[in-house]
């Protein structure tokens, strides 16, 4: 395809992608196992750049993202490969306030999904669809995750992470929210000592 064809999105990644190329330095000797030995689980949210919020640069830690940044059963697939063939033996998990998994239920997403695949609209009475062709019910059969308390959900993927037989009792495990007005990570002490090595 030639770039006219291409959308701007594409366009634009990959200038940007050239030009970090051309300065990519001596990172093609970067060692694959994370250098600072930890991973970070944390939410798909754009606003949130661990790399930044985190200090980290090439090389030095995982980082498993979903949304909400939650403990799901694929999460802790790559935590388990990040520790057993790749090293990391601490574990962050942060999830972020104005979490858009705080704005739906399992209930809302399975109706919205009935309604029509098109991307539905919010506002100030909450999720709305256009209906504009046949959904599907398949979104009523999944568990979305969503979140109604923020400290509850880091607490309950701290523990779930802690308690799941292939993680090994002396990592440690932290709970953390990020602010998304502040860009600070504030500690659930409680979701820390879940998540506390033995
Ligand atoms: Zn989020």
């Amino acid at each position: 395809m030639s770039n006219e064809t291409k959308s701007k999105v594409v366009n634009e990644v990959v200038k940007a992608n050239m030009e970090y190329a051309n300065n990519f330095g001596d990172k093609a000797n970067i060692p694959m196992p994370p250098g600072r030995k930890f991973s970070i689980l944390t939410c798909m949210d754009a606003r949130l750049d661990p790399a930044k919020y985190a200090g980290l640069a090439e090389g030095d830690a995982h980082v498993i993202r979903n949304a909400g940044g939650r403990a799901t059963d694929d999460a802790i697939r790559s935590l388990v490969i990040s520790y057993k063939l790749l090293g990391t033996r601490e574990w962050f998990v942060i999830h972020h306030t104005d979490c858009g998994m705080l704005t739906f239920t399992n209930e809302i997403m399975g109706d919205l999904l009935s309604q029509s695949l098109k991307p539905a609209t919010v506002d100030e009475n909450g999720w709305h669809d256009t209906g504009a062709e046949d959904g599907t019910n398949e979104g009523r059969f999944i568990n979305w995750l969503t979140i109604s308390d923020n400290e509850k959900s880091v607490i309950e993927d701290v523990k779930r992470i802690r308690e799941n037989s292939m993680v090994p009792n002396d990592i440690a495990i932290y709970g953390y929210i990020y602010d998304c007005h502040t860009g600070k990570l504030n500690e659930i002490s409680q979701a820390t000592e879940v998540g506390r090595p033995s």
